[in-house]
């Protein structure tokens, strides 16, 4: 179903006419900027109440038909939209329908209503969930995963309520995964994991003492935890930008497409934490490649750092690789057993928005930004759209959710098998 309605920008008078798509939402924000003077203009529809209007107020009657002088929007917080003119029955959503099929389409649905539903009326209690997990409160955090999430927590061992947690946090996180990817990260840890410690059963435990001893597992756990909740709270967002997992036609042929609830400066942040986890994570990923590779994770390959000039910048342990710039990381890694995603680590754009240098234009939702560090010439700039970039934030998120099934991994080979020996060798020490 579609509204057509027309507003007036409270700051510069002018009028904008809007074809407002329908999802499936008791309450409906939009957020687009004037044509003309580039205020926000906030449009809340709530199907019990009608509308609520910040930064322009509704014209009565409305300007139907519309022509194509006055400015005008689409909008639809399921699908991205067109940027252009009004025309007749080019609809979001059968724009949307034409550029996927059907069963694409039926599953972009089906994951939006599982947000709806599902997903975002538990962000209050999985938020404090993941807190009671990291703070130890083990009685509260074992009611909450039962009563809130039908999850049992089988026993008071860690990796029984390790499982419960990684169980809940896919339950919730589910409409956000790439359809079979959580499973295949699963599957390539696990097997990495049994690989490693069958080939290099004392390698694999000076590795796992010092990342154990040093709680640098244990923080960046902590870290990834924190995330979730935010990419939950950025449901609105990332709803368009889901249903990109289905248009190869945008892939191959990014046009400008709009988002209906624009808001570039929240994300910012966001993406620089998820990119900064993401480079501590490639830490475990050398040296799980050191240990498959030459059984220590501290050797990495001789000469991989070498320069032309014969200059040799190769990490001489896991702990100085981790002081290693995140766009150079992955340089040192050879041949690695863990492949990135596309676009899940954009050293450039990370650096840009870490440094700041960013400008964004609100009515067109384009993002320029200078990826080198050039000083005070901020020349070759680059430029994207602000649902590319939010893209982006998708796919570092999920690079960031693949690794941390290796950190849940990892623990697990430390409780079952590292803690299960302990005993024993105690025992036999004495
Ligand atoms: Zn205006």
């Amino acid at each position: 179903m579609n509204i057509n309605l027309s507003v007036e920008c409270e700051t510069c008078g002018d009028p904008t006419n809007c074809r407002i798509g329908m999802s499936n939402r008791e309450e409906q924000p939009f957020r687009f900027c004037c044509q003309t003077c580039g205020s926000p203009i906030d449009i809340i529809i709530r199907e019990s109440r009608g509308g609520e209007f910040h930064g322009a107020k509704q014209l009565l009657p409305d300007l139907y038909p519309f022509d194509d002088k006055t400015n005008f929007v689409d909008l639809h917080l399921d699908f991205p939209v067109a940027f252009g003119k009004y025309v007749v029955g080019k609809t979001p959503f059968m724009e949307a329908a034409q550029r996927i099929g059907y069963e694409e389409l039926k599953l972009h649905g089906f994951r939006l209503a599982y947000l709806t539903e599902e997903a975002t009326p538990k962000l209050r209690v999985f938020t404090l969930l993941l807190k009671l997990f990291r703070n130890g409160k083990w009685a509260p955090f074992k009611t909450s995963c039962s009563r809130n999430f039908d999850v049992d927590v089988k026993s008071d061992a860690p990796q029984d309520r390790a499982a419960a947690l990684y169980k809940v946090i896919s339950k919730v996180m589910m409409p956000f995964a790439f359809p079979g990817q959580d499973a295949e990260a699963s599957h390539l840890s696990t097997s990495t994991m049994h690989q490693v410690t069958n080939e290099h059963p004392a390698a694999i435990r000076a590795f796992m003492a010092e990342i154990i001893g040093n709680d640098f597992l244990r923080n960046l756990q902590n870290s990834c935890l924190d995330i979730y909740p935010k990419i939950l709270e950025a449901e609105l967002p990332l709803r368009p930008v889901l249903f990109l997992d289905f248009d190869v036609q945008f892939a191959n042929n990014p046009i400008p497409l709009r988002i209906s609830n624009e808001a570039f400066e929240s994300y910012k942040d966001l993406y620089k934490d998820i990119s900064e986890i993401v480079s501590r994570q490639f830490v475990l990923v050398a040296g799980i490649n050191n240990l498959l590779k030459r059984g220590g994770h501290n050797a990495f390959e001789p000469g991989i750092g070498q320069t032309k000039g014969g200059k040799d910048f190769t990490p001489k342990s896991l702990h100085d690789f981790s002081d290693v710039a995140f766009g150079k990381k992955l340089g040192f890694i050879d041949d690695s057993w863990f492949e990135p995603l596309e676009d899940g680590a954009d050293n450039q754009l990370r650096n840009a928005i870490a440094h700041v240098k960013t400008d964004y234009d609100e009515v067109n939702q384009v993002i320029t930004y200078y990826p080198r560090l050039e000083g005070m010439n901020q020349a070759k700039p680059e430029q994207m759209t602000f649902i590319q970039f939010m893209r982006r934030l998708l796919q570092t998120y999920r690079e960031m959710r693949r690794l941390n099934h290796l950190i849940k991994g990892l623990f697990y080979l430390q409780y079952l098998v590292i803690d299960r020996d302990k005993p024993a060798t105690d025992a036999a020490k004495s």
